[in-house]
C-alpha cells in the first residue's frame, strides 16, 4: 500500500510512501483515510502533509520509498466537499497540490496541532467584572488592560492569551478568581435567530421566496441589487432558513477589516454560532475559527477569499457579497478566484449559492443571460431613500483649483451648509503622484522600477507604490539643479485643499496610508458615522458597502483615470467603481447627489452609464467582448515570467512559446512574450505569454502538457514564473 501526500512544496506532483512502520497492517486499514495528515521524511527534513491517494504501487521502486513516520489524524481534517475541491482547484488552477492544501489550513494545523483538542478558554468572572468597574488596586494598569481586553472580546483561549499577554499576568489573575475557564465553543441549539426589525420590500419578499422556493440543490442565484437595496437582509433572511435544521452557511465578502458594520449585523440577528475570518486574526484565533467550523460549532462562517477553503460538514449556503470585487482574486502564488471556487463549491456539495452585486461582473451577468444562474433584482431602495441624481462636470469649462472643479466646490459648500456629508473620492493616494522640473521636464523616478516616485508630503518621502522604494525628498531637480514642482493630485492634496477651502468642517480621510494602522479603519469609519467628520475623502476602500446615512454628495474628483487604459476589463472597473461610489449617496432619508469630473464628458461609456445604468453599460461592454474575442467568450492564461536579465527573460518566453507549438488538440494562441504594463519592477524585468482559447477544456489539456515543458526549459539564474488561470489583468 502506497500512500500518496500532497507536501508544502512548489513542485508539482503527490510525494509517495510507505505506512509508518509501528502501524500494524489492521490499524492502517482502519485509520488511512484521505485528507487526514501523516507526518513524512523529507530529505533531512519532516514535513506534514495530507492524504490525497492511496495507490497499489508506486513509480519509485519499493525499496526506495521511505515509510511515513507518523499518522496525525483518524479523522479527515476537511469535509469531504472542501477535500474535492482543493484537489479540483489544483487541477483547474495548474498549481502545486501540496501548496494548495497548504493555503487551506491555519498554520497550527499544517504545524501539526490538533483539529478538534478543546482548548481552555477563559471569560471574566462576576468578581472580574466588579474589579474592571472599581478597581481595587490602582497601580495595576496591565491587569485592568486584560480584564478590559477580555470583557471586549467574551472570551478567549489561552493561546490567544498567551499571544496578547505575559503568563505571569494572567495566571495571577486566575489566582485571584478575574477570571475563569469556559467552554470554548459555543453550544449548537443555542443557535437561534432573531426576528429582523424590518418588514421586507415587495421586490425583497420576492427575491428571498424565489430562492427558497428552489430545492435545497445546487443552484446560483444572482442577487441584482442597486446600492443600499437591502441585499444584505436578504442574504439573512434565506441564511436563517437555510440553516434552521442545523445547517451551516459561509459568507464571503471583499474585506472585514472596511466593513465592521456587517459582522455586527449579522452577530446581532444571530445569537451565537457566527464566526469571522480574516487576515486581522492571530494564529491561535484562526485555528479556533477553524476548528469551530469543522466541528460544525460555528453555524455562520462570514469571511474573506480564503475562507473560501473553510471545512464546513454541514453547509447548506453559500453567500458571496459584492461578487464582482476585485479582491476575491488571489492575485500571487496560489492564483484562485474564491468567487469562482465558491461557486465549485456549491456544486461539489449540492447547496445553492446567492451571488449579490449592485454592479455583477460581465462574467456573472452573461451567466445570467444564458440561464445558467437564475436573476433576482433589487431595482429600489427600501424606504424614503432614492437612487441619487448623477451629472458630469466638463473639465474643460471649468476652471478648477488643485482637481476640484468650481461646480463641486459649489456643491460641496451648498450640502454642507444643508447638514449633508460629503465624499470626495480620487483612486490615488499621497501627495501628488509625480514631482516634476518644469526647467528641464525632469520627473523624479523610482531607481528599481520604469514608473514615478509618488509625493508623501507628511512624510516628507517619495514613495514608489509600485515596489516600496522609499527615499528623501529632492530638494532640487535631479538633472539641472532647478526647483521641482509636486504635479497633480492625491488624496493628501486634495484633503490639504478641502481643509483650507472649507475650514469649518472636519475631515477625514480613508485610503492604504490612513489606514495602515490597527484600529484606524475603525476610527475613521466612526468619525464619519457619529458625524463629527463632514467629508471623508478616499480612494476604492470607500467602495466597499458602507452605509453612511447622512451622506448626501458624492465628487468624484477624476473619473478618466480608467477609460483610455488599454486592460480590456478597465472600463468595467470603472464602471463599477462610479457606480459603488455614488451608491454612498442618498442612502436614507436624504436627496442624494452625484458629480463626475471628467475631460470628456461626451464618452460613450459615462454617458450610457449615467443615463441608462450600469446595467445598460454591462450590456453593450459584453457586447464589445463578444465581438473582441475576450472572456466571458474566451479562455485565457498568462504564463508571467520576470527576470534581472531582460535578454534572458525574454529566450525564456520564447522558448516557451516554443514548446507549446502544436500541443493543443483545439484551436488555441499563443501570444507574446510582450512586456508587462510596468515592465520593469523592483529591478527585475516582466514579460508574460497568453493563451487563448474558445473551449475551456482545450485550455486546461494543453496547459497540462505544457507547463511541464515549461519546467523543463533551462532557467536562466534568478528567473521566476507562474501561471494564471482565468487572469483578472492581461497586462
Ligand atoms: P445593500 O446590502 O443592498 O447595500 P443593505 O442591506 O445594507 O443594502 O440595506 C441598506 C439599508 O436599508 C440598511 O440600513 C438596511 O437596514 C435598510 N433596509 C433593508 N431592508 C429594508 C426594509 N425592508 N425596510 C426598511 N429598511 C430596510
Ligand atoms: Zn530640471
Ligand atoms: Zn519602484
Amino acid at each position: 500500500m502506497i500512500l500518496q501526500v500532497a507536501l508544502d512544496t512548489p513542485l508539482r506532483r503527490v510525494f509517495d510512501y510507505r505506512p509508518p512502520v509501528r502501524f500494524s497492517g489492521q490499524e492502517i486499514g482502519e485509520s488511512l483515510r484521505l485528507g487526514i495528515r501523516v507526518r513524512v521524511p523529507f530529505g533531512r527534513r519532516q514535513l506534514i502533509g495530507v492524504l490525497v491517494g492511496i495507490a497499489a504501487q508506486s513509480a519509485v521502486p519499493l525499496l526506495k520509498l521511505k515509510p511515513a513516520l507518523d499518522i496525525l489524524d483518524t479523522r479527515p481534517i476537511l469535509d469531504p466537499h472542501t477535500f474535492d475541491l482543493l484537489r479540483w482547484a489544483a487541477e483547474y488552477y495548474h498549481h502545486p497540490i501540496g501548496e494548495v492544501f497548504a493555503a487551506a489550513l491555519p498554520a497550527g494545523l499544517r504545524a501539526g496541532q490538533s483539529a478538534y483538542t478543546r482548548t481552555e478558554s477563559w471569560g471574566l468572572s462576576e468578581a472580574g467584572r466588579r474589579e474592571l468597574a472599581a478597581p481595587s488596586d490602582r497601580r495595576a494598569p496591565q491587569q485592568r488592560a486584560l480584564l478590559a481586553w477580555l470583557e471586549g472580546r467574551g472570551r478567549a483561549t489561552t493561546e490567544t492569551l498567551g499571544e496578547n499577554f505575559k503568563p505571569a499576568l494572567w495566571r495571577a489573575l486566575a489566582k485571584r478568581g478575574w477570571i475563569l475557564p469556559t467552554d470554548v465553543l459555543p453550544d449548537v441549539a443555542a443557535m437561534e435567530s432573531r426576528p429582523s426589525d424590518v418588514a421586507l420590500t415587495e421586490h425583497q419578499a420576492g427575491c428571498v421566496a424565489a430562492i427558497l422556493a428552489s430545492p435545497a440543490s445546487f443552484a446560483v442565484h444572482l442577487v441584482y441589487g442597486v446600492t443600499g437595496s437591502g441585499k444584505t437582509e436578504v442574504y439573512l433572511r434565506v441564511i436563517a432558513a437555510a440553516i434552521a435544521g442545523g445547517g451551516q452557511a459561509l459568507v464571503l465578502v471583499p474585506e472585514i477589516a472596511l466593513t465592521p458594520q456587517l459582522v455586527d449585523r449579522f452577530r446581532r440577528r444571530f445569537s451565537s454560532g457566527v464566526v469571522a475570518v480574516h487576515s486581522g486574526l492571530t494564529g491561535a484565533e484562526r485555528r479556533d475559527a477553524w476548528r469551530a467550523a469543522h466541528t460544525g460549532h460555528a453555524r455562520i462562517v462570514i469571511g474573506t477569499r480564503s475562507a473560501v477553503f473553510t471545512s464546513m460538514p454541514r453547509l447548506a449556503l453559500i453567500v458571496v457579497d459584492e461578487e464582482h470585487d476585485a479582491s476575491y482574486k488571489q492575485q500571487e502564488g496560489f492564483r484562485y478566484s474564491a468567487r469562482d471556487l465558491a461557486v465549485i463549491r456549491a456544486r461539489g456539495a449540492g447547496v445553492p449559492i446567492l451571488l449579490g452585486s449592485a454592479t455583477p461582473s460581465l462574467e456573472t451577468l452573461e451567466n445570467a443571460a444564458t440561464a445558467r444562474y437564475s436573476m433576482h433584482r433589487l431595482p429600489q431602495r427600501p424606504g424614503a431613500a432614492r437612487a441619487p441624481r448623477i451629472a458630469l462636470v466638463d473639465l474643460r469649462k471649468h476652471a478648477a483649483d488643485q482637481g476640484l472643479s468650481t461646480p463641486a466646490m459649489a456643491a460641496i459648500g451648498q450640502h454642507l451648509h444643508d447638514g449633508g456629508q460629503v465624499i470626495v473620492f480620487l483612486n490615488r493616494r499621497g501627495y501628488a503622484p509625480s514631482l516634476f522640473c518644469s526647467a528641464c521636464g525632469w520627473v523624479a523616478p523610482c531607481a528599481h522600477c520604469d514608473a514615478r516616485m509618488t509625493l508623501h508630503r507628511r512624510a516628507q518621502q517619495l514613495r514608489c507604490h509600485h515596489c516600496g522604494a522609499h527615499g528623501a525628498v529632492p530638494a532640487v531637480c535631479g538633472s539641472c539643479g532647478q526647483p521641482l514642482h509636486p504635479v497633480g493630485q492625491g488624496t493628501e492634496r486634495v484633503e490639504e485643499t478641502l481643509e483650507r477651502l472649507f475650514p469649518k468642517a472636519p475631515l477625514a480621510r480613508l485610503d492604504r496610508d490612513t489606514a495602515s494602522a490597527r484600529g484606524a479603519v475603525e476610527t475613521v469609519l466612526g468619525r464619519v458615522h457619529s458625524g463629527e467628520a463632514r467629508i471623508l475623502i478616499g480612494t476604492q476602500m470607500l467602495t466597499k458597502g458602507h452605509h453612511f446615512p447622512d451622506v448626501s454628495l458624492v465628487v468624484i474628483l477624476d473619473a478618466d483615470q480608467g477609460l483610455f487604459a488599454s486592460d480590456f476589463r478597465a472600463t468595467e472597473r470603472l464602471a463599477q467603481t462610479i457606480t459603488q461610489v455614488a451608491g454612498r449617496a442618498g442612502r436614507e432619508a436624504r436627496a442624494g447627489e452625484v458629480l463626475i469630473q471628467t475631460e470628456f464628458p461626451e464618452h460613450p461609456l459615462l454617458n450610457r452609464l449615467i443615463s441608462e445604468g450600469y446595467e445598460s453599460f454591462a450590456l453593450s461592454a459584453l457586447e464589445e467582448r463578444r465581438e473582441a474575442g475576450w472572456p466571458p467568450f474566451s479562455r485565457l492564461a498568462l504564463l508571467r515570467a520576470e527576470a534581472k536579465d531582460s535578454a534572458a527573460l525574454d529566450a525564456f518566453l520564447r522558448a516557451g512559446a516554443a514548446a507549446g507549438q502544436n500541443l493543443s488538440d483545439g484551436a488555441l494562441k499563443i501570444l507574446g512574450p510582450a512586456p508587462a504594463l510596468i515592465a520593469r519592477r523592483a529591478d527585475h524585468f516582466r514579460a508574460h505569454l497568453r493563451i487563448e482559447t474558445v473551449v475551456r477544456s482545450t485550455l486546461q489539456r494543453f496547459l497540462a502538457r505544457w507547463l511541464p515543458k515549461i519546467e523543463a526549459l533551462p532557467h536562466p539564474t534568478g528567473l521566476r514564473w507562474s501561471i494564471d488561470v482565468d487572469p483578472l489583468e492581461v497586462d
